[in-house]
């Protein structure tokens, strides 16, 4: 048995994401660089690639830029912009991604910018009247607020953060990674400055994402070397992880109404059954909310048996993969579930669907988690058998 319930993390290559790869690994190796017809034929696969992005996110191609990542795009989006020399103050929330929040901290330490987060609310949403208090006292703000927690699925409203960003005249970067593919944008209706991808999360392969980089922002380039990617990003491209994500962000979009639909059933039903099992469940964060959550994000905070291993282990024994939080922080303490004050002595698991997950996979990890229960802490007052 193998059943995967860690796609926050990452999910599994779509076979027609592979196969439109497969001809730039073998015989379509030209470097987009190099002029002669080898070349030519690799830019402008990177070009249509960078197309196909652009209209499915309403915006113009030369505002995409592909990175190795989200991690390197959301660091070249925040330090890029301080670097650039406009932005001495930068609003974020303690519960961002590290790759937002390590980058943030280490510019607040050499003082290059002053450096304030956001309060959250109990569920872990910001605080707007705060945000608006933070922005009025500040002269020209970058705000870095992301659009879906990878840890519990809080979903932030970005257009109610974009209309404070556009009245007091901030900069707005949005961590979009658990979110493009997931959710429509329309960058010209919902203004943002820069927003993220990364083909890992959608079906697509790793170590290729992009930066969405509004046309009115000039950040300083971080990687000193060629003239790729508009003088923004040197280094030669990554044509068939370009290709590719390019191929998952299309699938992703033309399957979303049936796959949307068939996750959110899937989470639906875990938290069902993950109450019918347990009747005191907490979720954590906003989790379990219908409408402030990710569709495919369910963070449960369970009872800590009588056992020395943790239960994500014993599940991991059992053919079935989930996750204590972010897989950047997994040999760590969450500093999500911290930040949200959740009690860290219970099994706080996040199970993360995707497109190829089935009823029939929650039905059997419900069955696991009551036998676990049944054999580890016969003492549950309230466990009864989802049968
Ligand atoms: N931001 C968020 C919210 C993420 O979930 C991740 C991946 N865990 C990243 C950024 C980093 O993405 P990448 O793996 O592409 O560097």
């Amino acid at each position: 048995m193998n059943i995967y319930l860690d796609n926050a993390a990452t999910t599994a290559i779509d076979h027609e994401v592979f196969e439109t790869m497969l001809p730039y690994l073998k015989s379509l190796y030209g470097n987009p660089s190099s002029l002669h017809a080898q070349g030519r034929q690799a830019k402008e696969a990177v070009e249509q690639a960078r197309q196909s992005v652009a209209i499915l996110l309403n915006v113009s191609p030369w505002e995409i830029i592909f990175t190795s990542g989200a991690t390197e795009a959301n660091n070249l989006a925040l330090s890029g912009t301080i670097q650039a020399g406009n932005i001495r103050h930068v609003i974020s929330s303690r519960i961002e991604h590290p790759s937002v929040l390590n980058c943030l901290k280490q510019h607040a330490k050499v003082g290059t910018i002053r450096l304030n987060y956001v309060k959250l609310n109990e569920k872990g949403h910001p605080e707007l009247n705060h945000l608006e208090h933070l922005l009025r006292e500040n002269s020209r703000s970058l705000i870095s607020l992301m659009h879906a927690n990878n840890e519990v699925g809080n979903l932030n409203n970005l257009r109610q953060i974009s209309n404070l960003a556009q009245r007091y005249d901030a900069i707005f970067h949005s961590d979009t990674v658990q979110t493009i593919g997931a959710y429509a944008y329309d960058l010209k209706a919902l203004p943002l400055d820069f927003l993220v991808g990364s083909a890992h999360k959608f079906h697509g392969p790793k170590g290729i994402g992009f930066l969405y980089i509004n046309k009115r922002m000039k950040p300083n380039v971080l990687l000193y070397g060629g003239s790729q990617e508009r003088n923004l990003r040197a280094g030669t491209e990554n044509v068939s992880g370009i290709v590719g994500l390019a191929k998952a962000l299309e699938i992703t979009r033309r399957d979303h109404q049936e796959t949307h639909a068939k996750i959110k059933s899937l989470k639906c039903s875990l938290i069902d059954g993950l109450q019918e099992l347990f009747p005191a469940v907490a979720f954590n964060g906003d989790s379990a909310s219908a409408d402030c959550s990710l569709y495919s994000t369910v963070n449960v905070s369970l009872p800590k048996a009588e056992k020395d291993d943790s239960l994500l282990a014993w599940l991991d024994a059992h053919g079935i993969a989930a996750s204590g939080g972010s897989a950047c922080s997994s040999h760590g303490n969450s500093h999500v579930l911290k930040e949200l004050s959740v009690n860290g002595t219970r099994e706080n698991i996040r199970f993360s669907f995707s497109k190829f997950n089935t009823e029939a996979d929650v039905k059997c990890l419900l069955e696991k988690l009551g036998q676990y229960y049944a054999i580890y802490q016969t003492s549950l007052p309230s466990y009864v058998f989802a049968e």
